[in-house]
Protein backbone atom coordinates (compact mmCIF):
# COMPACT_ATOMS: atom_id res chain seq x y z
CA UNK A 1 0.00 0.00 0.00
CA UNK A 2 1.45 3.56 -0.96
CA UNK A 3 0.53 6.64 0.94
CA UNK A 4 0.90 10.15 0.94
CA UNK A 5 0.93 12.19 4.46
CA UNK A 6 0.09 15.44 5.44
CA UNK A 7 4.00 16.30 4.74
CA UNK A 8 3.30 16.62 1.40
CA UNK A 9 4.79 19.82 0.17
CA UNK A 10 2.89 19.65 -3.17
CA UNK A 11 6.44 19.88 -5.09
CA UNK A 12 5.80 18.04 -7.47
CA UNK A 13 9.08 16.10 -7.63
CA UNK A 14 7.57 13.21 -7.57
CA UNK A 15 5.78 13.65 -10.67
CA UNK A 16 8.48 13.52 -13.89
CA UNK A 17 10.27 10.76 -12.00
CA UNK A 18 7.27 8.02 -11.79
CA UNK A 19 7.56 5.72 -14.89
CA UNK A 20 4.09 5.13 -14.73
CA UNK A 21 2.37 8.15 -14.57
CA UNK A 22 0.58 7.35 -11.43
CA UNK A 23 0.62 10.55 -9.81
CA UNK A 24 -1.85 13.62 -9.87
CA UNK A 25 -1.24 16.53 -8.00
CA UNK A 26 -4.80 17.43 -6.53
CA UNK A 27 -5.12 20.16 -4.70
CA UNK A 28 -1.19 20.78 -4.66
CA UNK A 29 -1.16 17.21 -2.95
CA UNK A 30 0.59 13.61 -4.94
CA UNK A 31 -2.05 11.62 -5.24
CA UNK A 32 -1.75 7.57 -6.69
CA UNK A 33 -3.69 6.65 -9.53
CA UNK A 34 -4.10 2.70 -10.11
CA UNK A 35 -1.16 2.77 -12.35
CA UNK A 36 1.06 2.39 -9.20
CA UNK A 37 3.13 -0.39 -9.24
CA UNK A 38 4.75 0.25 -5.80
CA UNK A 39 8.25 0.54 -7.53
CA UNK A 40 9.24 3.44 -5.16
CA UNK A 41 10.64 5.67 -7.57
CA UNK A 42 8.16 8.55 -5.69
CA UNK A 43 9.69 7.68 -2.34
CA UNK A 44 13.54 7.82 -3.45
CA UNK A 45 12.91 11.54 -4.25
CA UNK A 46 10.41 13.08 -1.75
CA UNK A 47 12.20 15.47 0.01
CA UNK A 48 10.05 15.55 3.34
CA UNK A 49 9.78 11.90 3.07
CA UNK A 50 5.91 12.21 2.82
CA UNK A 51 5.39 8.95 0.78
CA UNK A 52 5.33 5.59 2.32
CA UNK A 53 4.97 2.44 0.99
CA UNK A 54 3.69 -0.79 3.32
CA UNK A 55 4.67 -4.34 2.13
CA UNK A 56 2.71 -7.06 3.36
CA UNK A 57 4.31 -9.29 5.85
CA UNK A 58 5.90 -12.85 3.92
CA UNK A 59 3.65 -15.21 5.11
CA UNK A 60 1.92 -18.49 3.51
CA UNK A 61 -0.29 -17.26 0.87
CA UNK A 62 -2.06 -17.78 -2.49
CA UNK A 63 0.59 -17.30 -4.79
CA UNK A 64 -1.40 -18.74 -7.87
CA UNK A 65 -1.37 -15.74 -9.61
CA UNK A 66 2.29 -15.86 -9.96
CA UNK A 67 3.41 -17.66 -13.40
CA UNK A 68 6.43 -17.25 -15.39
CA UNK A 69 10.39 -17.71 -15.16
CA UNK A 70 12.07 -14.97 -16.21
CA UNK A 71 15.53 -14.05 -17.13
CA UNK A 72 16.98 -10.61 -17.12
CA UNK A 73 18.78 -10.45 -20.42
CA UNK A 74 22.65 -8.55 -20.00
CA UNK A 75 23.72 -6.88 -22.52
CA UNK A 76 27.20 -5.77 -23.24
CA UNK A 77 28.54 -2.51 -21.57
CA UNK A 78 30.42 -1.50 -24.42
CA UNK A 79 29.00 0.20 -27.99
CA UNK A 80 27.70 3.41 -28.79
CA UNK A 81 24.21 4.62 -28.10
CA UNK A 82 21.61 3.14 -30.13
CA UNK A 83 24.04 0.84 -31.55
CA UNK A 84 23.40 -3.15 -31.21
CA UNK A 85 25.31 -4.48 -28.51
CA UNK A 86 25.57 -8.11 -27.93
CA UNK A 87 23.99 -10.15 -25.44
CA UNK A 88 26.18 -11.65 -22.36
CA UNK A 89 26.64 -15.63 -22.83
CA UNK A 90 25.48 -15.83 -18.82
CA UNK A 91 22.11 -15.10 -20.47
CA UNK A 92 21.92 -17.93 -22.29
CA UNK A 93 23.27 -20.11 -19.60
CA UNK A 94 19.84 -18.78 -17.49
CA UNK A 95 17.87 -19.64 -20.82
CA UNK A 96 19.03 -22.86 -21.01
CA UNK A 97 18.52 -23.98 -16.91
CA UNK A 98 15.25 -21.50 -17.11
CA UNK A 99 13.63 -23.74 -19.87
CA UNK A 100 13.95 -26.82 -17.50
CA UNK A 101 13.03 -25.29 -14.89
CA UNK A 102 9.54 -24.10 -16.90
CA UNK A 103 8.87 -26.69 -18.35
CA UNK A 104 8.75 -28.95 -15.01
CA UNK A 105 6.31 -25.71 -14.02
CA UNK A 106 4.53 -25.93 -16.91
CA UNK A 107 5.12 -22.05 -17.36
CA UNK A 108 6.34 -19.62 -19.55
CA UNK A 109 10.00 -18.75 -19.67
CA UNK A 110 10.32 -14.71 -20.45
CA UNK A 111 13.46 -12.81 -21.44
CA UNK A 112 13.17 -9.17 -19.96
CA UNK A 113 15.39 -6.98 -22.00
CA UNK A 114 15.91 -3.40 -20.84
CA UNK A 115 17.59 -1.25 -23.87
CA UNK A 116 17.66 1.98 -25.96
CA UNK A 117 17.31 0.30 -29.23
CA UNK A 118 15.78 -3.39 -30.21
CA UNK A 119 18.13 -5.08 -32.48
CA UNK A 120 15.99 -7.89 -32.73
CA UNK A 121 16.75 -9.61 -29.94
CA UNK A 122 14.19 -12.02 -29.62
CA UNK A 123 15.30 -13.88 -32.17
CA UNK A 124 18.78 -15.21 -30.50
CA UNK A 125 16.68 -15.69 -26.96
CA UNK A 126 13.80 -17.68 -28.55
CA UNK A 127 16.69 -19.60 -29.84
CA UNK A 128 17.79 -20.37 -26.45
CA UNK A 129 14.14 -21.41 -25.18
CA UNK A 130 12.29 -18.18 -24.12
CA UNK A 131 8.95 -17.90 -24.99
CA UNK A 132 8.08 -14.58 -24.65
CA UNK A 133 10.79 -11.58 -24.48
CA UNK A 134 9.39 -8.60 -22.11
CA UNK A 135 10.74 -5.68 -24.18
CA UNK A 136 11.24 -2.39 -22.50
CA UNK A 137 12.78 0.63 -25.37
CA UNK A 138 13.78 3.85 -24.12
CA UNK A 139 16.41 6.15 -24.32
CA UNK A 140 17.66 6.43 -20.73
CA UNK A 141 18.20 2.76 -21.03
CA UNK A 142 20.56 3.58 -23.59
CA UNK A 143 23.45 2.12 -20.26
CA UNK A 144 23.09 0.03 -17.00
CA UNK A 145 21.78 2.33 -13.87
CA UNK A 146 20.86 1.03 -11.08
CA UNK A 147 18.22 3.16 -9.76
CA UNK A 148 16.56 3.36 -13.88
CA UNK A 149 16.74 -0.35 -13.90
CA UNK A 150 15.67 -1.43 -10.92
CA UNK A 151 12.36 0.95 -11.01
CA UNK A 152 11.63 -0.92 -14.48
CA UNK A 153 12.12 -4.36 -13.34
CA UNK A 154 10.01 -3.67 -10.16
CA UNK A 155 7.22 -2.13 -12.19
CA UNK A 156 7.35 -5.28 -14.50
CA UNK A 157 7.32 -7.52 -11.38
CA UNK A 158 4.17 -5.84 -9.96
CA UNK A 159 2.31 -5.90 -13.34
CA UNK A 160 3.16 -9.20 -14.68
CA UNK A 161 4.04 -11.13 -11.40
CA UNK A 162 6.42 -14.02 -12.29
CA UNK A 163 7.06 -16.94 -9.97
CA UNK A 164 10.97 -16.93 -10.00
CA UNK A 165 13.51 -14.35 -11.42
CA UNK A 166 17.21 -15.22 -12.95
CA UNK A 167 20.15 -12.98 -13.04
CA UNK A 168 23.73 -14.11 -14.09
CA UNK A 169 26.19 -13.16 -10.66
CA UNK A 170 28.22 -10.60 -13.22
CA UNK A 171 28.88 -7.11 -11.57
CA UNK A 172 25.90 -5.96 -12.93
CA UNK A 173 23.25 -8.81 -11.68
CA UNK A 174 24.84 -8.18 -8.32
CA UNK A 175 24.07 -4.90 -8.36
CA UNK A 176 20.72 -5.43 -10.56
CA UNK A 177 19.19 -8.38 -7.97
CA UNK A 178 19.44 -7.00 -4.56
CA UNK A 179 18.08 -3.69 -5.57
CA UNK A 180 15.05 -4.86 -6.65
CA UNK A 181 14.94 -7.64 -3.98
CA UNK A 182 14.89 -5.15 -1.16
CA UNK A 183 12.06 -2.98 -3.30
CA UNK A 184 9.89 -6.08 -3.97
CA UNK A 185 10.57 -7.00 -0.14
CA UNK A 186 11.56 -10.53 -1.27
CA UNK A 187 14.42 -13.21 -0.70
CA UNK A 188 17.15 -13.34 -3.28
CA UNK A 189 19.76 -16.43 -3.10
CA UNK A 190 23.13 -15.49 -4.57
CA UNK A 191 25.87 -17.54 -6.29
CA UNK A 192 23.74 -20.29 -7.19
CA UNK A 193 25.46 -23.49 -8.20
CA UNK A 194 22.37 -25.73 -8.91
CA UNK A 195 18.62 -24.84 -9.64
CA UNK A 196 15.85 -27.55 -9.60
CA UNK A 197 11.97 -27.79 -8.56
CA UNK A 198 10.91 -29.19 -5.95
CA UNK A 199 6.93 -28.80 -4.61
CA UNK A 200 6.62 -26.55 -6.97
CA UNK A 201 9.23 -24.84 -5.37
CA UNK A 202 12.45 -23.10 -6.71
CA UNK A 203 15.01 -25.22 -4.95
CA UNK A 204 18.39 -22.92 -4.65
CA UNK A 205 21.59 -24.60 -3.80
CA UNK A 206 24.70 -22.81 -3.53
CA UNK A 207 27.95 -23.27 -1.29
CA UNK A 208 28.13 -21.87 1.81
CA UNK A 209 30.77 -21.69 5.09
CA UNK A 210 33.58 -21.52 2.92
CA UNK A 211 32.10 -24.17 0.52
CA UNK A 212 32.01 -26.78 2.69
CA UNK A 213 28.53 -27.65 2.37
CA UNK A 214 25.73 -26.94 -0.11
CA UNK A 215 22.63 -25.16 1.36
CA UNK A 216 19.45 -25.68 -0.53
CA UNK A 217 17.22 -22.73 0.07
CA UNK A 218 13.63 -22.34 -0.53
CA UNK A 219 11.50 -19.49 -0.48
CA UNK A 220 8.03 -20.34 0.35
CA UNK A 221 6.73 -17.17 1.33
CA UNK A 222 7.32 -14.49 -0.78
CA UNK A 223 7.40 -14.06 -4.71
CA UNK A 224 9.49 -14.10 -6.86
CA UNK A 225 11.82 -16.64 -6.18
CA UNK A 226 15.21 -14.74 -6.99
CA UNK A 227 18.85 -16.23 -7.67
CA UNK A 228 22.00 -15.38 -9.28
CA UNK A 229 23.96 -17.37 -10.90
CA UNK A 230 27.71 -16.76 -11.88
CA UNK A 231 28.72 -17.26 -15.54
CA UNK A 232 29.58 -20.69 -16.50
CA UNK A 233 27.92 -22.69 -13.92
CA UNK A 234 25.07 -23.78 -16.48
CA UNK A 235 25.67 -25.96 -19.23
CA UNK A 236 24.47 -23.12 -22.69
CA UNK A 237 22.04 -25.49 -24.24
CA UNK A 238 22.58 -25.69 -28.19
CA UNK A 239 20.31 -23.44 -29.88
CA UNK A 240 17.79 -23.96 -32.28
CA UNK A 241 17.79 -21.87 -34.48
CA UNK A 242 14.88 -20.36 -36.22
CA UNK A 243 12.79 -21.03 -32.86
CA UNK A 244 11.57 -17.54 -32.01
CA UNK A 245 10.13 -15.81 -28.96
CA UNK A 246 6.76 -13.32 -28.96
CA UNK A 247 7.71 -10.06 -27.84
CA UNK A 248 5.69 -7.52 -25.57
CA UNK A 249 6.68 -4.35 -25.82
CA UNK A 250 6.22 -2.57 -22.40
CA UNK A 251 6.11 1.59 -21.97
CA UNK A 252 8.20 3.06 -19.40
CA UNK A 253 8.32 6.59 -18.72
CA UNK A 254 11.31 7.29 -17.72
CA UNK A 255 13.08 10.67 -16.11
CA UNK A 256 16.55 11.67 -15.87
CA UNK A 257 16.13 12.97 -12.45
CA UNK A 258 15.69 9.30 -11.19
CA UNK A 259 19.21 8.73 -12.42
CA UNK A 260 21.47 9.48 -9.17
CA UNK A 261 24.65 8.40 -10.48
CA UNK A 262 25.83 9.36 -13.78
CA UNK A 263 28.81 8.51 -15.91
CA UNK A 264 31.27 10.91 -16.33
CA UNK A 265 34.13 8.87 -18.13
CA UNK A 266 34.64 5.33 -19.52
CA UNK A 267 38.01 4.28 -18.91
CA UNK A 268 39.34 0.52 -20.60
CA UNK A 269 41.35 -1.37 -18.81
CA UNK A 270 45.32 -2.70 -19.88
CA UNK A 271 43.62 -6.22 -20.33
CA UNK A 272 40.85 -4.70 -22.58
CA UNK A 273 40.64 -6.49 -25.63
CA UNK A 274 42.55 -9.64 -24.20
CA UNK A 275 40.50 -12.73 -24.05
CA UNK A 276 38.85 -12.62 -20.08
CA UNK A 277 39.51 -15.91 -18.28
CA UNK A 278 36.16 -16.52 -18.18
CA UNK A 279 35.24 -16.88 -21.68
CA UNK A 280 38.92 -18.82 -22.40
CA UNK A 281 39.10 -21.95 -24.05
CA UNK A 282 42.06 -23.06 -22.35
CA UNK A 283 43.52 -21.97 -19.08
CA UNK A 284 46.62 -22.65 -17.63
CA UNK A 285 46.47 -21.77 -14.05
CA UNK A 286 49.13 -21.90 -10.97
CA UNK A 287 49.28 -22.19 -7.57
CA UNK A 288 51.65 -21.58 -4.43
CA UNK A 289 53.70 -25.22 -6.06
CA UNK A 290 54.86 -22.28 -8.60
CA UNK A 291 57.13 -20.82 -5.33
CA UNK A 292 58.37 -17.71 -6.66
CA UNK A 293 57.00 -14.78 -9.28
CA UNK A 294 59.73 -15.71 -11.55
CA UNK A 295 59.02 -19.25 -12.19
CA UNK A 296 55.22 -18.48 -12.54
CA UNK A 297 55.93 -16.33 -15.30
CA UNK A 298 56.91 -19.43 -17.17
CA UNK A 299 53.45 -20.35 -17.16
CA UNK A 300 52.43 -17.16 -19.08
CA UNK A 301 55.11 -18.03 -21.94
CA UNK A 302 53.45 -22.01 -21.98
CA UNK A 303 49.73 -20.25 -21.99
CA UNK A 304 50.70 -17.94 -24.92
CA UNK A 305 52.04 -21.10 -26.90
CA UNK A 306 48.65 -22.87 -26.09
CA UNK A 307 46.72 -19.82 -26.91
CA UNK A 308 45.21 -19.46 -23.80
CA UNK A 309 45.00 -17.43 -20.59
CA UNK A 310 46.63 -17.80 -17.36
CA UNK A 311 45.10 -18.78 -14.15
CA UNK A 312 45.61 -18.68 -10.60
CA UNK A 313 44.68 -20.26 -7.00
CA UNK A 314 44.10 -17.69 -4.41
CA UNK A 315 47.11 -18.86 -2.88
CA UNK A 316 48.89 -17.97 -5.74
CA UNK A 317 46.99 -14.03 -6.30
CA UNK A 318 47.98 -13.98 -2.24
CA UNK A 319 51.63 -14.44 -3.02
CA UNK A 320 51.89 -11.52 -5.75
CA UNK A 321 52.29 -13.87 -8.81
CA UNK A 322 49.39 -12.84 -11.11
CA UNK A 323 46.71 -10.57 -10.29
CA UNK A 324 43.23 -11.02 -8.82
CA UNK A 325 41.29 -10.92 -12.03
CA UNK A 326 42.63 -14.11 -12.75
CA UNK A 327 42.17 -15.73 -9.65
CA UNK A 328 39.79 -19.00 -10.45
CA UNK A 329 37.55 -20.24 -7.82
CA UNK A 330 34.82 -19.75 -5.39
CA UNK A 331 35.92 -16.44 -4.40
CA UNK A 332 37.49 -15.59 -7.97
CA UNK A 333 36.25 -16.61 -11.04
CA UNK A 334 34.22 -19.52 -12.20
CA UNK A 335 35.32 -20.85 -15.52
CA UNK A 336 34.52 -23.84 -17.86
CA UNK A 337 37.22 -24.32 -20.24
CA UNK A 338 37.94 -26.94 -23.11
CA UNK A 339 41.23 -27.69 -21.90
CA UNK A 340 42.94 -26.61 -17.93
CA UNK A 341 46.04 -27.30 -16.62
CA UNK A 342 47.05 -26.90 -13.16
CA UNK A 343 50.57 -26.94 -11.96
CA UNK A 344 51.07 -26.79 -8.02
CA UNK A 345 47.73 -26.53 -6.94
CA UNK A 346 46.27 -28.79 -4.12
CA UNK A 347 43.05 -28.64 -5.11
CA UNK A 348 40.94 -27.28 -2.09
CA UNK A 349 37.25 -27.11 -2.30
CA UNK A 350 37.01 -23.26 -3.03
CA UNK A 351 39.05 -23.84 -6.09
CA UNK A 352 37.56 -26.98 -7.57
CA UNK A 353 33.92 -25.44 -7.58
CA UNK A 354 35.30 -22.74 -9.93
CA UNK A 355 36.99 -24.95 -12.25
CA UNK A 356 35.20 -28.63 -12.12
CA UNK A 357 32.38 -27.69 -15.01
CA UNK A 358 36.29 -27.59 -17.60
CA UNK A 359 36.04 -30.71 -19.94
CA UNK A 360 39.76 -31.57 -19.50
CA UNK A 361 41.52 -30.97 -16.73
CA UNK A 362 44.93 -31.64 -16.53
CA UNK A 363 46.90 -31.41 -13.12
CA UNK A 364 50.65 -31.41 -12.16
CA UNK A 365 51.31 -31.99 -8.56
CA UNK A 366 54.22 -33.45 -6.77
CA UNK A 367 51.96 -34.79 -3.92
CA UNK A 368 50.08 -38.11 -5.35
CA UNK A 369 47.31 -37.56 -2.35
CA UNK A 370 46.64 -34.08 -3.60
CA UNK A 371 42.85 -33.54 -4.50
CA UNK A 372 42.93 -31.99 -7.30
CA UNK A 373 43.54 -35.57 -8.96
CA UNK A 374 39.92 -36.34 -7.95
CA UNK A 375 38.88 -33.81 -10.47
CA UNK A 376 41.13 -34.12 -13.77
CA UNK A 377 41.39 -36.24 -16.09
CA UNK A 378 45.01 -36.77 -16.64
CA UNK A 379 47.00 -36.20 -13.41
CA UNK A 380 50.82 -36.10 -13.72
CA UNK A 381 52.85 -36.66 -10.21
CA UNK A 382 56.06 -34.68 -10.48
CA UNK A 383 57.87 -31.13 -10.74
CA UNK A 384 56.41 -28.47 -12.02
CA UNK A 385 59.80 -26.83 -12.40
CA UNK A 386 60.76 -29.46 -14.36
CA UNK A 387 57.55 -30.20 -16.52
CA UNK A 388 56.99 -26.77 -17.45
CA UNK A 389 60.27 -25.88 -19.10
CA UNK A 390 59.61 -29.07 -20.96
CA UNK A 391 56.38 -28.32 -22.31
CA UNK A 392 57.36 -24.91 -23.68
CA UNK A 393 60.68 -26.44 -25.25
CA UNK A 394 58.14 -29.53 -27.37
CA UNK A 395 55.65 -26.27 -27.72
CA UNK A 396 58.34 -24.66 -29.42
CA UNK A 397 59.58 -27.25 -31.98
CA UNK A 398 55.98 -27.61 -33.07
C1 LIG B 1 36.00 -18.27 1.85
C2 LIG B 1 37.17 -18.77 1.04
C3 LIG B 1 37.21 -18.52 -0.30
C4 LIG B 1 38.29 -19.01 -1.07
N1 LIG B 1 38.28 -18.78 -2.42
C5 LIG B 1 39.26 -19.33 -3.16
C6 LIG B 1 39.25 -19.18 -4.59
O1 LIG B 1 38.40 -18.49 -5.17
N2 LIG B 1 40.24 -19.78 -5.30
C7 LIG B 1 41.24 -20.53 -4.71
O2 LIG B 1 42.10 -21.06 -5.42
N3 LIG B 1 41.27 -20.66 -3.37
C8 LIG B 1 40.33 -20.08 -2.59
N4 LIG B 1 40.40 -20.20 -1.24
C9 LIG B 1 41.65 -20.74 -0.64
C10 LIG B 1 41.72 -22.25 -0.66
O3 LIG B 1 41.13 -22.76 0.51
C11 LIG B 1 43.21 -22.71 -0.70
O4 LIG B 1 43.89 -22.14 0.39
C12 LIG B 1 43.94 -22.35 -1.98
O5 LIG B 1 43.19 -22.74 -3.11
C13 LIG B 1 45.30 -23.04 -2.01
O6 LIG B 1 46.01 -22.66 -3.14
P1 LIG B 1 47.14 -23.58 -3.75
O7 LIG B 1 46.53 -24.88 -4.16
O8 LIG B 1 47.87 -22.80 -4.76
O9 LIG B 1 48.13 -23.75 -2.52
P2 LIG B 1 48.43 -25.05 -1.55
O10 LIG B 1 47.14 -25.53 -1.03
O11 LIG B 1 49.46 -24.58 -0.64
O12 LIG B 1 48.94 -26.11 -2.58
C14 LIG B 1 50.16 -26.06 -3.21
C15 LIG B 1 50.32 -27.38 -3.96
O13 LIG B 1 51.48 -27.33 -4.74
C16 LIG B 1 52.08 -28.60 -4.73
N5 LIG B 1 53.50 -28.40 -5.07
C17 LIG B 1 54.48 -27.84 -4.33
N6 LIG B 1 55.60 -27.78 -5.04
C18 LIG B 1 55.35 -28.35 -6.24
C19 LIG B 1 56.13 -28.59 -7.38
N7 LIG B 1 57.43 -28.23 -7.45
N8 LIG B 1 55.55 -29.18 -8.44
C20 LIG B 1 54.24 -29.57 -8.40
N9 LIG B 1 53.47 -29.37 -7.34
C21 LIG B 1 54.01 -28.76 -6.26
C22 LIG B 1 51.86 -29.12 -3.33
O14 LIG B 1 51.93 -30.55 -3.29
C23 LIG B 1 50.47 -28.60 -3.05
O15 LIG B 1 49.48 -29.55 -3.38
C24 LIG B 1 39.35 -19.72 -0.46
C25 LIG B 1 39.29 -19.96 0.92
C26 LIG B 1 38.23 -19.49 1.67
C27 LIG B 1 38.19 -19.79 3.13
Amino acid sequence: MIEVSKKCIGCTKCVPVCPFAAINMIDKKAVMNEACTLCGACVQVCPVQAITITREEASAKDFSGYRGVWVYVQLDEAGEKGHAKKIKPVTFELLSAGRRLADELKEDLCAVVLTDKNHGYEKDLGAYGADKVYMVEHDELFEYNTDIFSTVIVGLVNRHKPSAMLYGATIQGRDLAPRVASTLYVGLTADCTALAIKDGLLLQSRPAFGGNIMADILAPNSRPQMSTVRPNVMKMAEPVLGRTAVVVRESAKLDKSLRRVKVLERKLDHGAGAVKIENANIIVSGGRGMKTREKFKQLEELSKLLGGVVGASRAAVDLGFKEKTHQVGQSGTTVSPKLYLSFGISGAVQHIVGMKASDVIISVNKDPNAPIFNVAKYGIVGDAHEIVPKLIEALRKN
